[in-house]
Order: C-alpha cells, then sequence, then structure tokens
C-alpha cells in the first residue's frame, strides 16, 4: 500500500464509538480534521463529536457507507470483524492494514510475534483438550493462567489454576467458549508496565514515556508516570516496544503490556494496536497526546514530541465512583491545594453509570507522583479501591 499524507480539512472514519474514538476525534478536530463514526450504540461517545452512522461493526453495508464518508480509515478496538476489515482495506484508504489486527486478535498469533521481535512472553502452551491441558499444566507448572485466545479483555476469558483439581472445571468453562484456548505459567511480577509506541509508514517512530499500571478486579485503576522502575528496565522496555512496532509494522499506536518480574526480566503480556487506558495520561503531562500521535500517523504526518512535562497519576472512573466524582468537582478541593496537585477530569458521556463500566478518567498532574497518589488515597472518589 502506497502511504499517503492525509492533511487537516479530511474525514477520518472511525470503526467503534466509544471514548478512545472520541478522545481520538477530540485531537483530530483540533487539528482540522472531520470525523465521522460507526457504533451500534446511538449518541455514542464518539458520535456525541462526530458524525455517526448507527449499524452493528459487522454490517458491510454501513461499513461501505464509512468507507465512502471517510478519506482515511482507523479503528478503536481491535475485534474488527475479518471480512469488514477486507472490505474497508479495498473500498477505502487503511494504513494500519488487516495484518496487525489478524495477529493481535489472538493471543497465540500475537506471542509468536512477540517471541519473533526478540521479546519473551511467558512461557504458555496451546490447549487442545482436558489432556493437553494436563499435559502442560505438569511442564509449566502451577500456578497457570488458562486463556481464550480471542474475545478475552480486563480478565474475561481466564482461569487461574491453582491446583489439578482446578483443570477440569475450567476446562469445562473455557471450552464453552468455543475458541481456542492457552495455557500461560503464572508470572510472579513485580509491577505491570506498558510502553505505546507510535510508528508512521515511512517508518519514523517513537514511544511515550512507560507507565505503572495498578490493577484492581483486573481493571486498570492507576497508572503513574514517571513508572518507579529503574533506567536499565525503562529502556529495555521501550526498546522491546519499538521492536514489536517494527517487527510487525505498526502504523498508529501500538500498546505494549509487560509485567516486571523481581529479577528484572521483561516478559509482554498484551499488544494493542490502538490508543490506550495506560496512555490517557499524555493528554495533559505530554508535549503531545497519544491520541494526537495516532491521528499524525495514520496521516503520515510528522510525530510529536512524547516528553513528559509533568509527574502525573491517572486514576479511571467506573461507574461507582460518578458520583462522588460529580460532588467533588462542585466544591473547591483544599487538599489538592496543600499538595499542590491538579486533578483534570475527564467524562466520556456515558448515560449509564454501570459499576465496573469505565465513564472516565482523572489525569492527576502533581509535583511528584507520591503527591498524586495521597490525593487519590484520601479521595472519597476512589474509596472502594485500595491503593
Ligand atoms: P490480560 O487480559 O492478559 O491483560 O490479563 C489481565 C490481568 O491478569 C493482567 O493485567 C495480570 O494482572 C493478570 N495476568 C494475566 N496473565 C498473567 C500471567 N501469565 N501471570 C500473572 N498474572 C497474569
Amino acid at each position: 500500500m502506497t502511504p499517503r499524507t492525509i492533511l487537516p480539512g479530511a474525514t477520518i472514519g472511525v470503526l467503534g464509538g466509544g471514548q478512545l474514538g472520541r478522545m481520538m476525534a477530540h485531537a483530530g478536530n483540533r487539528l482540522g480534521y472531520k470525523f465521522v463514526t460507526l457504533d451500534p450504540t446511538p449518541d455514542s461517545p464518539c458520535g456525541q463529536t462526530a458524525r455517526q452512522i448507527v449499524a452493528g461493526y459487522g454490517d458491510q453495508v454501513a461499513a461501505r457507507e464509512l468507507a465512502a464518508l471517510s478519506d482515511v480509515i482507523t479503528y478503536e478496538f481491535e475485534n474488527v470483524d475479518a471480512e469488514v476489515a477486507a472490505m474497508l482495506e479495498k473500498e477505502s484508504y487503511v494504513p494500519q492494514g488487516s495484518t496487525l489486527l489478524y495477529t493481535t486478535q489472538h493471543r497465540i498469533r500475537e506471542k509468536r510475534a512477540v517471541e519473533a521481535a526478540g521479546a519473551r512472553v511467558a512461557p504458555y502452551a496451546e490447549i487442545a483438550g482436558l489432556n493437553k491441558l494436563r499435559e502442560a499444566a505438569k511442564r509449566l507448572g502451577l500456578p497457570a493462567v488458562l486463556k481464550t485466545a480471542t474475545g478475552g479483555y480486563d480478565g474475561r476469558g481466564q482461569w487461574v489454576l491453582r491446583s489439578d483439581a482446578d483443570l477440569e472445571p475450567a476446562w469445562r468453562e473455557a471450552s464453552q467458549a468455543g475458541t481456542e484456548l492457552v495455557l500461560e505459567k503464572f508470572i510472579v511480577f513485580e509491577k505491570e508496565i506498558s510502553v505505546i509506541a507510535a510508528r508512521r509508514p515511512s517508518g519514523e517512530i517513537i514511544t511515550f514515556p512507560p507507565a505503572e499500571n495498578v490493577h484492581v478486579h483486573n481493571i486498570l485503576h492507576l497508572s503513574i508516570v514517571p513508572a518507579r522502575i529503574s533506567d536499565t528496565v525503562r529502556s529495555e522496555a521501550e526498546r522491546l516496544a519499538l521492536s514489536i512496532a517494527e517487527r510487525l509494522g505498526v502504523v498508529g499506536l501500538i500498546a505494549v503490556e509487560m509485567f516486571l518480574a523481581s529479577d528484572g526480566t521483561l516478559y509482554v503480556n498484551e499488544l494493542a494496536p490502538r490508543p490506550h487506558n495506560s496512555g490517557h495520561y499524555t493528554m495533559e503531562a505530554c508535549r503531545t497526546s497519544q491520541f494526537e500521535q495516532h491521528v499524525r500517523a495514520i496521516c503520515d504526518l510528522p510525530l510529536g514530541d512524547t516528553s513528559l512535562l509533568t509527574p502525573v497519576v491517572m486514576a479511571n472512573v467506573l461507574g461507582e465512583h460518578v458520583e462522588p466524582l460529580l460532588r467533588w468537582m462542585s466544591s473547591v478541593d483544599e487538599e489538592a491545594q496543600e499538595l499542590g496537585v491538579e486533578p483534570k477530569v475527564h467524562l466520556y458521556g456515558k448515560a449509564e453509570a454501570k459499576h465496573g463500566r469505565k465513564m472516565g478518567h482523572v489525569n492527576v498532574l502533581a509535583p511528584d507522583t507520591e503527591a498524586a497518589i495521597a490525593w487519590i488515597s484520601q479521595s472519597d472518589i476512589w474509596r472502594a479501591n485500595p491503593t
């Protein structure tokens, strides 16, 4: 595919109308791009700020309509229907291509690609039956994590196996998913970190500073930046992200999630070929946000400077945090002033604040990450989440 420079004034089509599309549109609008999104939910987060085609993601007629309205097409989630992806590639310009999606949609293909880029993944085995699971559990050792190869997110589609007695029940449940399964050795990690890399079709490539991620109930709670890791680990994490982005011929963004084991080894856990929750901190804390960078990369504009302007901690706002957040917003916070922190609120315009649903995030800008964490810990907003 010959790369094209897409200049402001053009229309960017986004498959998916969630918060990632919304924040992409905000950043792209500022540069002068127009946006159209395809999403089945009317008035979606992105649809509130862009033109929206209301239709299912697998609807080929609607996808063709999106193609006709767009100069360039991108996506904000990776489970794009293969036939839709192929059709869009034929009828429009999709600089990210569909090979990257094909690789990252499937854990086993993804692991092979990561290994081919010279990075480590947790020792794993493909599981084709209960006997194979028993064999693999013996070989890799317990605890281990059984995962569906496709469709899992935020801890869904995975089972932690701690003893032999866990094998059969987990196998029974997992095999209902109708997809291949993979068993991974459980990595006792010190920290989870992630690095987002951006790459243009012409090959220019740049990373954002690594984020240290804290999950609660498998959902991201905090991203702490700068990550509290050594310089050696920092540069190794950046090197791995660059090498994966290059090897996979990424265009746009790729988020690389990693486990840092206590001996300093980095294991790549997952890739996401799109803006990532652990990169929301860049919105106020970096010279260029991940969303602007994604737009620049797919439009083949020179990439922006990713330098960190300030220490920051991003805290996710889930359904249960919305009410206390709104209460907090209506008054002056003296504690924040005393700590010298500046919490910046982002809400995604979702109507229903369901428990566990990602409704927004707060980027807490601070003189140091300890002050930001201290503010979050004492805040009523995240009282349910110990930090
Ligand atoms: P994933 O859906 O693969 O991102 O997994 C969700 C979370 O489960 C990760 O962020 C980890 O906290 C945990 N997890 C997943 N795989 C492993 C593993 N092999 N070893 C230890 N923890 C894991």
